[in-house]
């Protein structure tokens, strides 16, 4: 089983809609994210090319949830742990905020909580799950572009989209700890 989200690229307008649900929901302190969104771009589409020969895109960063992920091999309390419904999870009591796994993670995603001296980042909000809900980055997604579920099913629908999206669909580079979310990218043309 492998919960992730995953994110249709060209539905992305770059609201930061997910990242603000994000804070609220889990109450992220102020300066700090679960849920950051990158602007790509924009670059030209071949070299030498100028406007409109430009290509641009908003990427929604989070934790990957990795199959064997960095995070987790670094921690020498076990507070950062792998799931068996693949997400990744900080055990708070067992964290010594020793920031080993926010030094490993190759995506940047994780940060010490200057309050609670302990580390937190994105949960899959597993409180919401757990009552068959979606996370709130999915549910406040203004641009209907996040997607949440389990992966390693066939017939969930989130595995039936990377499916049908072939070469198209894509992860973060891949350093050893396998990032299981994915993004799906269909480029368009400009239209103007
Ligand atoms: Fe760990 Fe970073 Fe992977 Fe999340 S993205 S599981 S914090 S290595
Ligand atoms: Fe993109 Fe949806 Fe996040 Fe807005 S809420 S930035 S559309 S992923």
């Amino acid at each position: 089983m492998q919960y992730a989200i995953v994110t249709e690229l060209n539905r992305c307008i770059g609201c930061l809609s997910c990242s603000v649900a994000c804070k609220c929901e889990n109450n992220v302190p102020i300066g700090n994210f679960w849920q950051k969104v990158m602007r790509v771009g924009s670059t030209p589409i071949n070299e030498g090319d100028d406007f409109p020969n430009v290509e641009m895109y908003f990427l929604p960063v989070g934790c990957q949830h990795c199959k064997d992920p960095e995070c987790v091999k670094v921690c020498p309390t076990g507070a950062s742990h792998k799931k068996e419904d693949g997400t990744v999870q900080i055990d708070k009591e067992k964290c010594i905020g020793c920031q080993f796994c926010v030094m490993a993670c190759p995506y940047g995603v994780r940060y010490l909580n200057e309050e609670v001296k302990v580390v937190e980042k994105c949960t899959l909000c597993e409180h919401l799950t757990a009552e068959g809900k979606d996370p709130e980055c999915v549910t406040g997604c203004v641009g209907l572009a996040r997607h949440f579920g389990d992966l390693d099913d066939p017939a969930s629908d989130v595995a039936k989209m990377v499916a049908a999206a072939g070469e198209k669909a894509y992860r973060l580079k891949d350093v050893g700890n396998g990032p299981s979310c994915v993004y799906i990218l269909n480029k368009q043309k400009w239209r103007g």
